[in-house]
């Protein structure tokens, strides 16, 4: 596969696995990215979705500087059919990269079930800190974000203090409840939206959260946007409804078009934390995992603090150069991978 170092398919009768492993690149160090269980229509599906899964995990992680390189995997199944021995089965083609792709939960795989594929290979992360692993990544997701949404408001404002500022949370899962959790503290005003009864309810009850419905949540006057549930969500019909300054979430590929979009929102005066630069606490967190001397909390830490700095480089590199945002950070990833690895890691 063009501009990939090897993308690879595996069906195993016994257990069911029919499922592909892609790693884009190993330039800046081992691959990694999670593993994606999804019933997808067909092989084709399945294949585009690693490929570019699998790419965006290169330039996240060269961006955050965690001396790891870009893949993931993906198993073609209907979440209802999970077993051990199809987890196992995974742990083999996992096992037969030789710790070029190391994996870790992603949509529809849990912790229970990398349990399984660690009985096979050791090249998975993201377990409990007593099993080797970093814990659950999305408390450094949401930490990493909320920092994020203090850099780019320092960026579009002159001032990082979010007490009195309104931020609209789209989605209240494991991240985006994290963070508006982190908002209220910091004294923001919360406004959120979720589809989900019992985490607005959660979120009125616990964070003093004002609701929208989700339809309306891109027509809040408000400081920050936080999208945190879906991907697509910044496109032709969301953003001339937008009334804030700075859209800075979680969510993963907010802009529909990557291009025209970063654009669109340039040019309405609002500034976009670019998804995958703001969302790289859990990558960041996992890359601690992988150190000789184990997982260090002290470590992840200091360096999910490095976000807003990183943020910071971008937003003055879209502004020197008079280009969007998420240009500016592909950009930067671009340098980090010319620069190769020992520019790159962190020791
Ligand atoms: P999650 O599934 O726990 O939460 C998503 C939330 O969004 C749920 O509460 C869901 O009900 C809500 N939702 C769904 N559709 C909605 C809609 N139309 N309007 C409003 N709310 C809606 O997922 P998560 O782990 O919190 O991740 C959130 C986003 O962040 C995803 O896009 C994910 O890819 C991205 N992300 C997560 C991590 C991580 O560490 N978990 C890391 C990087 C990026």
């Amino acid at each position: 596969m063009d501009g990939y170092e090897r993308v690879a398919r595996a069906e195993d009768e016994a257990s069911g696995l029919h499922a592909y492993i892609s790693v884009h690149s190993t330039r800046l160090g081992p691959s990694l990215g999670g593993m994606r269980l999804w019933p997808y229509a067909s092989e084709d599906d399945a294949l585009h979705d690693v490929l570019r899964l699998s790419r965006a995990m290169t330039y996240k992680s060269a961006v955050a500087r965690t001396g790891l390189g870009g893949g993931k995997s993906v198993i073609i199944a209907d979440p209802r059919d999970k077993s051990d021995a199809l987890f196992e089965a995974m742990g083999r083609f996992v096992e037969d990269f030789a710790g070029a792709y190391i994996t870790a939960e992603d949509v529809n795989v849990g912790i229970p079930d990398l349990r399984a594929v660690r009985r096979i290979t050791s090249h998975v992360t993201g377990l409990s800190v007593e099993e080797g692993g970093g814990g659950n990544p999305r408390a450094a997701t949401a930490l990493g974000c909320f920092l994020g949404v203090g850099a780019a408001m320092l960026e579009a404002t002159g001032s990082a203090d979010l007490t009195g500022k309104t931020v609209a949370v789209q989605g209240l899962g494991s991240v985006g409840y994290g963070l508006a959790e982190h908002l209220v503290r910091s004294g923001a005003r919360l406004v959120a939206a979720d589809v989900n009864r019992e985490r607005v309810e959660r979120a009125i009850a616990e964070l003093g959260a004002e609701v929208v419905a989700p339809e309306d949540v891109y027509d809040v006057e408000c400081d920050v946007l936080a999208p945190c549930a879906l991907g697509g969500v910044l496109n032709d019909d969301t953003i001339p409804r937008l009334r804030c300054t700075v859209v800075a979430g979680a969510a993963n590929n907010q802009l529909l078009d990557e291009h025209r979009h970063g654009e669109m929102l340039r040019d309405r005066g609002i500034l976009y934390a670019p998804d995958y630069v703001i969302n790289a606490g859990g990558v960041i967190n996992i890359s601690c995992e992988l150190r000789p001397g184990g997982y260090d909390p002290e470590l992840a830490l200091q360096r999910v603090n490095s976000i807003p700095k990183t943020l910071a480089e971008v937003f003055a590199r879209a502004r020197e150069q008079g280009i969007t945002t998420h240009a500016a950070a592909q950009a930067l990833a671009e340098a980090a991978l010319a620069a190769g690895p020992a520019a790159s890691g962190r020791s």
